[in-house]
């Protein structure tokens, strides 16, 4: 039997625990009582019981890689505390990672949801074809995740990757963050029922405020199948979303040329409704998308099976893994965390150097 890892996604409501061979095989699947609101203890004893009983069935801690941890927040890597995650009261400032090790005898990685969720399209999705790929995570906010030569770039301090805090609007919405026009207040789960609501405010959108007033509550779901059944508004509020994610990825794909770009997270289930005008977008405003354009403007991706070299083309793609992106992510963490630890301190010393010759 192949050696195995435990993957968790902890996020704002929901608890998911994966055993997960080094193929890339789900071996077994625990979706636990989440409730943060329970407390950071109630979490940990849940998860640390959950990933103990998963350990013993697959021939427990010696054959376990490690677990790997995706979080929704800011994880300071050094120190195994979460820095700053708003979905996730009482954890800041915690030493998670070192009493989850002390728990479960074992090594704990603690990571970004996003750069987790990036890491498994990457690994088994859509993007396990290119070496290097950046991800959008479509959720309640949006995050971003950057895969660089197979490994998570973290940027200096942990926090490379905010890609939902990129500026869209200069004049545009407040955010969370302290700036205005984020790409998070125009491409997020929230944003398309703050647009819904303000279309309806301006009384432009009939149908819409008859949804709403039957359900105040409106989900995005429920907008966008407006939007399939052609309803202006609502296909208007999608729009907004593809322009704003188009402006996003345009200025990515200028800087990084990467091979790919990849939209996840669940609103990347309204890929129809935004991702025209997403296209549209980034064909308008940038030119490293124009000049890695196929010949014949049909852009495909490149496949390992053929000999032939097509030209390269940059390709943005809907993610795969759905949901089971991030978890998987997470459980690849502790199969490839020897050769990512001995990167990190030896590129700082060569940059500190660098900068000191000056
Ligand atoms: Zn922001």
């Amino acid at each position: 039997m192949s050696l195995f890892a435990i993957g968790v996604d902890l996020g704002g409501t929901n608890l998911r625990i994966a055993a997960v061979d080094s193929n890339g095989r789900v071996l077994d699947k625990i979706s636990a009582d989440a409730e943060v609101a329970r407390g950071r203890d109630y979490v940990l004893d849940e998860m640390c019981k959950n990933v103990r009983t998963l350990a013993a069935k697959f021939g427990g801690a010696g054959r376990m890689a490690g677990i790997g941890i995706g979080v929704p927040g800011i994880i300071d890597r050094q120190t195994g505390m979460v820095h700053e995650s708003p979905n996730l009261p009482g954890w800041r400032d915690y030493p998670a990672r070192d009493e989850i090790e002390r728990r479960l005898r074992t090594k704990v990685i603690l990571e970004n949801d996003a750069n987790a969720a990036a890491l498994g399209e990457k690994w088994l999705g859509v993007a396990s074809q290119v070496d290097d790929v950046c991800m959008v995570t479509l959720g309640t906010g949006v995050g971003g995740g950057l895969v660089l030569q197979g490994k998570i770039w973290h940027g200096m301090t942990g926090m490379a990757g905010e890609l939902g805090h990129i500026t869209v609007d200069p004049e545009g919405v407040m955010c969370g963050c302290g700036n205005q026009g984020c790409l998070e207040q125009y491409a997020s789960a929230t944003a398309v029922k703050r647009m819904a609501a303000e279309a309806v405010a301006r009384g432009q959108a009939p149908e819409l405020a008859r949804a709403m007033n039957r359900d105040p509550e409106l989900s995005p779901k429920a907008i966008y199948q407006m939007a399939v059944q052609s309803d202006e508004a609502a296909l208007q509020i999608f729009r907004n979303v593809g322009q704003a994610l188009g402006i996003a990825l345009a200025n990515m794909i200028n800087v990084f040329n990467l091979p790919m770009y990849v939209i996840g997270g669940g609103m990347a289930d309204a890929w129809d409704a935004f991702a025209p005008a997403m296209l549209d977008q980034v064909q308008r405003r940038s030119f490293v998308y124009k000049a890695t354009a196929p010949p014949d403007g049909v852009r495909i991706e490149r496949t390992s099976s053929s000999n032939a070299q097509p030209r390269q083309s940059t390709i943005v793609a809907r993610a795969s893994l759905g949901s089971d992106a991030g978890l998987l992510g997470a459980a690849r963490l502790p199969m490839i965390a020897d050769a990512a630890d001995l990167s990190k301190p030896r590129s700082n010393r060569a940059s500190t150097g660098v900068k000191s010759a000056h």
